[in-house]
């Protein structure tokens, strides 16, 4: 380094990684903190506040204490991946081969970059709906992907297919989704999928699917995975995790279901970056995948319960609420509250009412689509609820 010259020489050779520059730490786990530290009800991250099933906490209490300690298999403990493989064929029909199609992962988070790592290449596109879980992003640009975004508009989220049509183009490698979705609550449908499969087919490319709200279904909306589409088995890479449909989003437990060729890559990828998920936690994971269908059942009925009270929450305090038919998130409009953006009422809902949400910019890449919304969570307890009613109660008053 030139000493006469530090800063050109600091630009041409930068000291923190360009990469990790080009984003910001996670908005949805920032109001998490902002939260704790103002003593606010939160209804922002989405992470259940009552207790995992106690049959699967003792099934990973039992493999701590036999012993199940060290390493697993890097992609999967063998009775996991099978008990993994027999549950998509239940409810999917699609059949996979666990020696050679799954990938246990780190939560859906690792699986999702894994995957993504295993299959950009400098100058590959990827197409992603929008509003998006904030993650895509920083993945794009870890694994060198450029995001090219179609709009899901609301009231129902429906996205236009020229748009999509347009999206697509001899440089994409792949199209994201998350069906049913965060932030939306949108569940894709057999005729959207025919449309993405077929642009797929035409361009070459995957389809990478975040199924993990797959048991929160309302109204009568049915989960479609994409790989059980006529085509697409083969370009699909799904994604899951055990995090939401156990109530165990700590125990960072997941998994990627591909091709044999593309499984081969997500998993050196995977076994480099991590070496393997926590070994007792896929035990007990083998078991919870062999839940009988009423565990989903009852799953789905509580949560609807937990998703018509917080709209009855939010809309008498004011919120514009679009009713979500999956996931566990309700997006809603605040242009009535007339502060200047969402970022702004968010901090303001915190610091002053008490109630933490996600501001919706965090689920755009231009933040100006999302200055009119707040996505409030309501994978949480009864207590919880109450005294988020009590608090946006003040909100009215004002
Ligand atoms: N998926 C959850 C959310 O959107 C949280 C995910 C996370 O923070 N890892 O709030």
């Amino acid at each position: 380094m030139n000493p006469a010259q530090p800063e050109r020489a600091a630009a041409a050779n930068p000291r923190l990684s360009s990469k990790a520059e080009r984003f910001t730490e996670s908005v949805i786990r920032e109001m998490t903190r902002l939260a704790l530290q103002y003593g606010a009800v939160n209804l922002s991250q989405g992470f259940p506040d009552f207790p995992a099933p106690a049959e699967i906490k003792r099934a990973a209490q039992d493999a701590i204490s036999a012993d199940i300690n060290q390493y697993a298999i890097t992609w999967g403990a063998k009775k996991f991946r099978d008990a993994i493989a027999g549950n998509f064929e239940r409810t999917q029909g699609v059949a996979v081969d666990p020696e050679r199609e799954i990938t246990v992962c780190c939560g859906s988070t690792e699986a999702m970059i894994s995957t993504m790592m295993a299959i950009i290449n400098p100058g590959d596109e990827v197409v992603v709906f929008e509003p998006f879980y904030e993650n895509y992003g920083p993945d794009a640009i870890l694994s060198g992907a450029t995001p090219r975004f179609v709009k899901l508009r609301p009231p129902d989220w429906t996205f236009d297919p020229d748009e999509l049509a347009a999206a697509f183009g001899p440089k994409t490698k792949a199209i994201i989704l998350n069906t049913p979705n965060n932030p939306t609550g949108k569940v894709f449908e057999r005729a959207e999928f025919e449309r993405i499969r077929d642009l797929c087919l035409k361009w070459n490319a995957f389809a990478i699917t975040d199924e993990i709200y797959e048991h929160m279904l309302y109204d009568g909306a049915k989960h479609i995975s994409l790989a059980a589409i006529d085509g697409m088995r083969d370009r699909t890479i799904t994604i899951n995790a055990l995090s939401k449909t156990y109530s165990v989003t700590g125990w960072r437990v997941g998994w990627a279901i591909a091709a044999p060729e593309v499984t081969a890559a997500i998993r050196k990828v995977h076994d480099f970056l991590t070496v393997g998920a926590a070994a007792p936690l896929q035990e007990a994971g083998a078991l919870a995948m062999q839940s009988p269908a009423s565990y989903y059942e009852s799953l789905a009925r509580e949560y609807l319960v937990r998703r018509d009270r917080l709209l009855g929450i939010l809309t008498d305090a004011g919120f514009r609420c679009f009713k979500p038919r999956g996931a566990y998130y309700i997006m809603t409009d605040i242009s009535a509250f007339g502060f200047s953006d969402d970022v702004t009422f968010a901090k303001y809902l915190v610091t002053d009412i008490g109630v933490a949400a996600v501001p919706g910019s965090s689920f755009y890449h231009d933040p100006a689509d999302g200055r009119n919304h707040l996505r409030f969570t309501f994978c949480k307890k009864e207590s919880t609820f109450q005294a988020a009613a009590e608090r946006l109660a003040k909100l009215r008053a004002k």
